[in-house]
């Protein structure tokens, strides 16, 4: 069989690993257009904020290296263009070149992931000083930006999970930051009460929050950024960080199905409406594990683990993907933030049945020193008990209760069955009564 696979990086690579693992027979064709495989996007802004300070840790895998150890033919500044579904073809452009060649295929495996949304603003090309973040070029292009320009004041469009971290790191190399949100909260995935907890940290450490406000347009080479409410701002560095779209231009060509929101449309296995190509990773649409209705949720589990189903089942194992439930967690200065499941805003939304609790235990034994509250907040199925979602700031210990919970979501488990979880507990770490075993007492 011959197995081509668009995109090298989070889906794409763990895919060609997996596909290798499973024969040693199949061809195996990676196409990447950028100059890096599988590098590590989650590490970018640390990169920035000189917390990493080796690059070449950014490159998890190398070209040379992956395809050596897992016989690969691994293809970077190679873009694909065109598939042609009848005669099963891939049409790829050299980067570099410009020229054009087919490859046939007789399995294809889409993971080009998500692009940043990027709108057109007024004097948004004049822009010298703006920039968005997805790549190691782009990395490169802002950490030169911050060491050769030395930026006093740094403009954050977008509160989301980069933003955030691109603030905490620009404010670790000297800068002064600003976030501009169109909302009226960072962090979507948290709830308004819960995110109010991050903006304080976030003033903490001397960022300066705009809420409810959004660019119109960029003025004097990108140095003034006027915004939607008429309000003008300086700024010598700008990261435009509103989002990501899906890639997917390849699929919509090739006429296969798009979601509402440019997702492409996959079955449980993961096959677009043509069974010989199959798609993963930020440019799917997947279903909301909680609620089964149709959710982008790009983020770098999901990815990872489709890569995996597809390739076993291209060996015909018997695996589908369920839904993505959306656990995440980020460091925000001194914050950890986690959540994982529906927040109540969803859940209203839908008009939903659900109950809120919000207990703030400690992270470990009072009497044992280093320990700090942890907010968090559940939300479950008065009727059912079923687990719908939760969220976690604090200091310590954040992200262990959420992906407790996380589990629980996934094993089924109802929100009584948390007092009766036995967790590890020495007082540096915990108390007697864990704070998941705290949330299903108060909701029961
Ligand atoms: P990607 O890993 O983006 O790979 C897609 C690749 O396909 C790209 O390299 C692209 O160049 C290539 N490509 C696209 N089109 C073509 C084409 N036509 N031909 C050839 N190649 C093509 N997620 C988390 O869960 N936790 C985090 O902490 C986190 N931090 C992040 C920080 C940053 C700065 C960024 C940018 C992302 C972060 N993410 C994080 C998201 C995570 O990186 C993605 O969800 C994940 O990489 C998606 O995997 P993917 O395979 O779908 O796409």
């Amino acid at each position: 069989k011959k197995i081509i696979i668009v995109g090298g990086v989070a889906g794409g690579a763990t895919a060609a690993a997996r596909l290798r693992r499973l024969s040693e027979e199949n061809e195996i064709i990676m196409i990447e257009k950028g100059p890096y495989i599988s590098f590590a996007n989650c590490g970018l802004p640390y990169y920035i904020g000189e917390v990493i300070t080796d690059r070449d840790r950014l490159l998890v895998q190398t070209v040379e290296g992956m395809s050596k150890k897992f016989n690969l033919d691994i293809r970077n500044l190679s873009e694909a263009i065109k598939i042609d579904r009848e005669k099963q073809t891939l049409t790829i452009r050299k980067v570099d070149t410009g020229e054009m060649y087919e490859e046939t295929y007789d399995t294809l495996i889409l993971s080009p992931g998500a692009k940043p949304i990027v709108p057109p603003f007024k004097g948004l090309q004049e822009a010298e000083n703006l920039f968005t973040l997805r790549t190691v070029p782009d990395t490169d292009k802002i950490k030169a930006w911050v060491d050769e320009k030395a930026p006093e004041h740094a403009v954050i469009i977008g509160g989301g999970f980069i933003g955030l971290e691109m603030a905490e790191n620009l404010v670790h190399r000297g800068v002064q930051v600003t976030i501009v949100e169109i909302g009226n909260q960072v962090m979507a995935p948290l709830d308004y009460e819960m995110a109010s907890i991050v903006n304080k940290e976030l003033k903490n450490h001397g960022v300066n929050l705009i809420f409810n406000d959004g660019v119109q347009a960029f003025g004097d080479k990108g140095n003034k950024i006027l915004l939607q409410s008429g309000r003008s701002i300086d700024s010598d560095l700008t990261i435009l960080s509103i989002g990501v779209q899906p890639e997917n231009d390849l699929a919509k060509k090739a006429d296969l199905d798009i979601g509402a929101r440019g997702g492409i449309l996959v079955n449980e296995y993961l096959q677009t409406k043509d069974e010989n190509i199959y798609a993963i990773g930020d440019a799917i649409e997947v279903k909301d594990y909680i609620q089964q209705t149709p959710a982008m949720i790009p983020l770098a589990w999901p990815a990872n683990r489709q890569g995996r189903l597809v390739a076993d089942h291209i060996h015909g194992q018997p695996v589908s993907y369920s839904g993505t439930l959306g656990t995440s967690v980020a460091k925000v200065f001194d914050l950890t933030v986690a959540t994982t499941g529906n927040n109540e805003k969803l859940l209203k939304a839908l008009h939903k049945d659900y109950e809120a609790i919000h207990i703030h235990p400690a992270s470990n034994a009072s009497y044992y020193p280093g320990g700090s509250p942890i907010s968090l907040k559940l939300l479950f199925d008065p009727n059912t008990g079923r687990l719908l979602g939760a969220q976690g700031v604090g200091i310590k210990g954040v992200e262990k209760r959420i992906d407790v919970i996380a589990t629980a979501i996934k094993g089924d488990l109802k929100v009584t069955d948390l007092a009766d979880l036995e967790l590890a507990y020495a007082p540096p770490y915990s108390s007697a009564k864990d704070p998941v075993n705290m949330a299903g007492y108060v909701a029961s």
